[in-house]
């Protein structure tokens, strides 16, 4: 089987590297050259442009900023639906709106070709360990095809229904760090107003009832004073913006969602847009 992958930033670069690591003959592409060629160094093959490795691939990996440029990928005549062989499958794993997967697997039915959904979780440091959480949509009979290479990727790999269920399970996800990165800040915050060690509270707190992913995590880069990303503020932002249009189309209010959102876009409105999630700490211990 010969894997394609398009996307190798922050995450992508890692999960391509165990795809590599697992024995997958590997086509790569994006559009920072030193990324294909540090992918080429562990293995891969690189490829001029995406649609190389689309001609090359009988499955497809993307792993892309957002849905606009998912959909310029894979779209119009110098798209990669278009120069893929019928009877491919390609899997977004970067995290969409729900509506835009099931716009791609329309289109790719008409090419022949099999669209998945795979959004993950676990960060950056999931990622490289090959621990993420994976969420996948579209078609049951693919899937079930696919365990190795998601294997190579992920430890928690679950289907989820059609397509854009992955997706639409990512902003279950987003939503439940969404109140809880916020209380992380809140709490770091207090402490130091009240004249604690943030760093001896943390280890306090953090093998109790309040210990969670995002406090051991972003809690501690806090303390650090370590705002690099991981995840991107822009990012988060997009995802909270998919899952509140999802929320309003079904008539359901997320205030907490809202409340973070908003902090989100006041952090972005003074130049935090490309800090880690973390670095929301900055609108709250101003
Ligand atoms: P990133 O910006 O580090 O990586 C995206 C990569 O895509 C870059 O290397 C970029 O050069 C490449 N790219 C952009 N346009 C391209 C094109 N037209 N053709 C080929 N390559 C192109 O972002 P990331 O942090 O890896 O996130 C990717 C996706 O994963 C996003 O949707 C994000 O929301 C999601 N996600 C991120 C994390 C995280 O912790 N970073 C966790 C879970 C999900």
């Amino acid at each position: 089987m010969k894997v394609g992958f398009i996307g190798l930033g922050r995450m992508g670069g890692h999960m391509c590297s165990n795809v590599i690591k697992a024995g997958f003959e590997t086509y790569v592409s994006d559009l920072v050259p030193a990324l294909v060629e540090q992918k080429v160094a562990e293995g891969a093959i690189g490829c001029k442009d995406n649609l190389e490795v689309a001609a090359n691939m009988d499955i497809g990996f993307t792993m892309l900023p957002n849905g606009a440029i998912v959909e310029a990928v894979m779209c119009g005549p110098k798209g990669v639906l278009s120069h893929c062989k019928p009877g491919t499958i390609i899997v977004d794993m970067s995290s969409v709106a729900p509506g835009t997967t099931q716009k791609m697997a329309k289109i790719a039915a008409e090419h022949g070709v099999k669209y998945m959904d795979a959004p993950v979780s676990g960060g950056t440091i999931g990622a490289q360990k090959g621990t993420l959480a994976i969420m996948v949509g579209g078609d049951r009979d693919a899937f079930d095809k696919m365990h190795d290479v998601f294997a190579a990727m992920g430890t928690n790999i679950r289907y989820q229904g059609g397509a854009g269920c992955g997706q639409h399970t990512k902003m279950a996800n987003q939503i439940a760090i969404s109140g809880c990165v916020a209380a992380v800040c809140e709490a770091i915050a207090y402490a130091k107003r009240c004249g604690l060690d943030p760093q001896d509270m943390f280890d306090a707190i953090s093998t109790g009832a309040a210990g969670s992913w995002q406090l051991t995590n972003n809690g501690q880069k806090i303390i650090n004073g370590d705002y690099a990303p991981g995840f991107y503020v822009k990012h988060f932002i997009k995802d909270m913006n998919i899952a509140l249009d999802e929320a309003q189309a079904r008539d359901l209010d997320l205030t907490v969602l809202h409340m973070v959102r908003d902090k989100y876009d006041e952090l972005a409105a003074q130049g935090g847009a490309d800090e880690g999630t973390q670095a929301l700490i900055k609108v709250i211990d101003k």
